[in-house]
């Protein structure tokens, strides 16, 4: 058995100091009903706790480290910048160059301001697009997440899902009230919304594969139905990319479904393990944002000197054959899963895009939030543990997906699968 001594220290104290002892929720292990691994180091795909346990990472600070932990180049552009400055509060030219990469690769994007956050990300395209539309109200899909914003905290995936806590306390029932929802690949009920609510409908704002429910890809006409009825009605649609953008394609998930957004957030890989969000898209509603129009958004750090310049090598180094690599390595570790599963007669469910992948603990079709909580959440726990103790670190809630990064291996996804073996002949008992 590992020893997780240390950890279990580390939080006796930290949870005296901050609530729950941590500074986001899911890595309190809540759902898995364990005290949280406390981590120190990283290196490619393998991490370390601090009692000295190592893991093959399968969370990469929840997406950002596509290239895997302490990249060379990333830590030495990081490094180089640093000597240099850290912050201006004034405009650099790494700004500059990442946002041309960005635009490159990226369709929807002919304008973009950086922030630096997910959450402040969607919170700005919600501003800009009612600011646009002279409209309030919005549509969202269940168990989908876009951070923590007030009008996005309605019926959340991630850990508000994790918790069980779908509509947090302190959010105005003013505001809620603003937040429409429908099922996610729902689009009879988006239509029926758009009958009813149509006009005064600001935005819609969705992730193009949910990854806040666990990994939901869209059915085939889920986005390009979405697209019609916003242009048909005048909604702004802005995709929420934070997780799936650089992740899933190299022209993100918009470039993969070939359906282009009004409006695209991102976040996680455009920072390289730093903190970073943007959000962009086209022209004339960017140029909405002040200084250049009237509505107003802004940061002291946006647009970091130290994150720009991570996510600028991060993304640099990603090139069509990366995401190649992916399907390869999921493919295997797909197969693996489904194998091992069978033999052993586990419930299980897989869903994927690229190297976004959801294992899920139940025989029906995921397609949704609700089909998803039919996973079975006991078994889901003793799994992460298990695994844990086999050296394999998972994200700690059947909500969230897997991430694999060009540093993982085949030999990664062997180990990986030998461990799904061990665990469920012991989850089989
Ligand atoms: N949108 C999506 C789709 C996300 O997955 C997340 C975070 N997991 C966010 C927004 C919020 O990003 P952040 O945690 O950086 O605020």
């Amino acid at each position: 058995m590992r020893s997780y001594e240390k950890s279990k220290q580390a939080y006796t104290e930290a949870v005296d100091l901050m609530p729950g002892g941590v500074n986001s929720p899911v890595r309190a292990f809540k759902s898995v009903n364990m005290d949280p691994i406390f981590m120190d180091s990283g290196k490619g795909a393998m991490i370390t706790d601090i009692d000295g346990n190592e893991y093959i990472d399968y969370v990469l600070s929840w997406g950002p480290l596509i290239l895997g932990h302490s990249e060379p180049k990333v830590v030495a552009a990081i490094q180089q910048q640093a000597m240099k400055a850290t912050s201006f509060g004034a405009p650099s030219l790494s700004e500059t160059e990442l946002a041309k990469l960005v635009m490159e690769r990226v369709p929807g994007i002919e304008m973009i301001r950086f922030v630096s956050s997910g959450t402040e990300a969607t919170m700005s395209a919600l501003r800009l697009a009612r600011g646009v539309t002279g409209r309030d109200k919005i549509l969202k899909f269940e168990g989908s997440y876009h951070g923590h914003g007030d009008s996005l905290l309605i019926k959340a995936g991630s850990g508000v899902a994790t918790l069980g806590l779908p509509d947090s306390p302190g959010v105005p029932a003013d505001i809620a009230k603003n937040t429409l929802t429908v099922a996610y690949n729902d689009l009879a009920s988006a239509k029926l919304v758009f009958e009813k609510y149509g006009d005064d409908l600001a935005a819609v704002i969705v992730e193009p594969v949910a990854g806040n429910m666990g990994v939901v890809p869209p059915k085939p006409e889920f986005l390009t139905g979405l697209r019609a009825l916003t242009e048909q009605y005048g909604t702004i649609l802005i995709f929420d990319e934070v997780m799936t953008g650089f992740r899933v394609d190299y022209g993100c998930a918009q470039g993969y479904y070939g359906v282009t957004p009004d409006l695209t957030t991102l976040g996680k890989v455009i920072g390289g393990g730093l903190p970073v969000g943007a959000f962009a898209g086209k022209r004339e509603i960017m140029e909405q944002i002040a200084p250049a129009g009237p509505i107003y958004q802004a940061g002291t750090l946006s647009g970091n000197p130290l994150a720009m310049t991570a996510g600028y090598t991060t993304l640099a180094q990603l090139t069509p054959a990366s995401y190649e690599y992916f399907q390869k390595l999921g493919d295997q570790l797909e197969e693996g899963f489904r194998a091992a599963a069978t033999k052993y007669n586990i419930p299980h469910t897989v869903n994927r895009a690229g190297s976004m992948i959801g294992f899920f603990f139940t025989n029906e079709e995921v397609v949704d939030f609700e089909s998803a909580k039919t996973s079975d959440l006991a078994l889901f726990a003793e799994y992460f543990k298990l695994m844990a103790e086999e050296g394999i670190f998972l994200p700690p809630s059947q909500f969230e997906g897997l991430f694999i990064s060009t540093a993982h291996t085949e030999e990664h996804i062997a180990k990986t699968v030998a461990a799904f073996h061990t665990v469920f002949e012991k989850l089989a008992r």
